[in-house]
């Protein structure tokens, strides 16, 4: 504390010296010059300050107060639990003292985050948390309504790897949606259901429930970008410059893709072949296998020859062995990917071509033969063509 005085006196002195060369002094009628004085004035505030400053810093204990002693800390111990907001905090006493404490965060504990009850919506595998809901931990309530889809409706995919071409594709895990988005779900988050397939379901089907089609790779997208926002995730994509038909469909945007985020998103070609292969070892043509008579097939997915030329209920079919339906047959799925030739290395967690128009589309269709059914078998499209036998599923980190 002395030493602070002393330096701040120092320059508290050197700003008088200054303002007082010329043998004047501040303030004084004899200065000619306004500048100078003004410029000392300054000098001598900013050596006030640092004074106060140096005072309140060497003075004040943590607790306020003054101390003579230097404090000797105890151990420090769990003060407060976690609550949703705050990290654990965690407390020193000085053994000098005891009413001497420092509180910190403790290391590596983060906030727990509001835990809100979601419930399930009437809209099948989705569910939605209403504003003003409380907190199950605290008394905070639920600021904004959210929508999302439940849990499990999307399977865990884990890292691993698959051969292409004669090379390896390797992926780190994320989530992929169990069935393909259905037209009741698109609603839900759209507003509209531009789908054809609208009335006369096969047998006791759920109309509700059949794919989503006659939709753009920009309305696949857009939908992605809705649905995060819904859910109160980070959307992975960012659309600008968009151009919508008069019928409502969105025919050219600009799209930024961010994959460090949490949203919803198309998979990647590579996530969806992946995905669909399921792990086959050693890779199979067809994700069940290698069979290709009619009722093997049929038992998997719909197609040319079952499917009576339309769509059908999602998830009426066998799930592959990591749980996901339709991966083959009833509308062919959008994938994030530019088209473009495959390139002859290996790669991990490729996103399709640097350039180019056409977009990826992968599984076929209700209309499929069973030669274009393989797991590797792809397909492209401009990305402002809707049909309906087209739709996709989302996939997550
Ligand atoms: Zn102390
Ligand atoms: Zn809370």
């Amino acid at each position: 504390m002395p030493e602070s005085k002393q330096e701040a006196g120092q320059k508290s002195e050197a700003g008088e010296k200054l303002a007082s060369s010329g043998d004047c002094h501040l303030y004084t009628p004899r200065m000619k010059n306004f500048k100078k004085p003004q410029f000392s004035a300054l000098f001598v505030f900013t050596a006030l300050l640092v004074v106060i400053t140096f005072m309140f810093t060497a003075c004040q204990d943590p607790n306020g107060g003054e101390t003579s002693h230097t404090h000797t800390w105890g151990a420090w111990a769990d003060s407060a639990a976690a609550t949703c907001t705050e990290p654990t905090k965690e407390t020193r006493i000085c053994s000098e003292d005891a009413t001497h404490t420092e509180t910190r965060n403790k290391e590596g504990s983060t906030a727990l985050g509001h835990i809100f009850q979601w419930t399930a919506a009437a809209v099948w595998g989705m569910e939605t948390l209403a504003v003003g809901v409380v907190c199950n931990n605290c008394t905070e309530t639920n600021p904004e309504s959210r929508m999302r889809l439940t849990s499990d409706m999307m399977a865990q995919i884990p890292a691993g790897s698959f051969i292409r071409s004669g090379y390896t594709i390797t992926l780190s895990a994320f989530s992929m949606g169990k069935y393909q988005v259905t037209q009741e779900q698109y609603e839900a988050v759209m507003g509209v259901n531009p789908s054809q397939f609208i009335n006369n379901p096969d047998g006791e089907e759920i109309q509700e429930r059949r794919p989503v089609e006659m939709v753009t790779w920009f309305d696949a997208i857009e939908f992605c970008i809705k649905l995060s926002e819904m859910a109160g995730l980070d959307p992975v994509y960012d659309m600008t410059v968009t151009t919508r038909h008069a019928n409502g469909y969105i025919t050219a945007a600009i799209v930024e893709v961010d994959w460090t985020k949490n949203g919803y998103r198309l998979p990647t070609e590579a996530e969806w072949e992946y995905a669909c292969r399921a792990n086959a070892n050693p890779a199979t043509t067809y994700y069940w296998g290698n069979e290709e008579d009619e009722i093997t097939v049929g038992e998997n997915a719909w197609y040319r020859e079952n499917s009576n030329s339309k769509t059908h209920e999602v998830g009426k079919k066998l799930p592959n062995t990591w749980g996901l339906y339709d991966m083959i047959g009833n509308v062919w799925e959008w994938c994030w990917d530019l088209y473009g030739d495959y390139p002859g290395e290996n790669q991990t967690n490729p996103t399709g071509a640097p350039s180019g128009y056409a977009r990826i589309q992968r599984g076929n269709s209700w209309d499929a033969y069973i030669v274009d059914m393989w797991s590797a078998s792809r397909s492209i499209n401009q990305p402002l063509f809707l049909f309906n036998s087209l739709g996709f599923r989302v996939a997550r980190l």
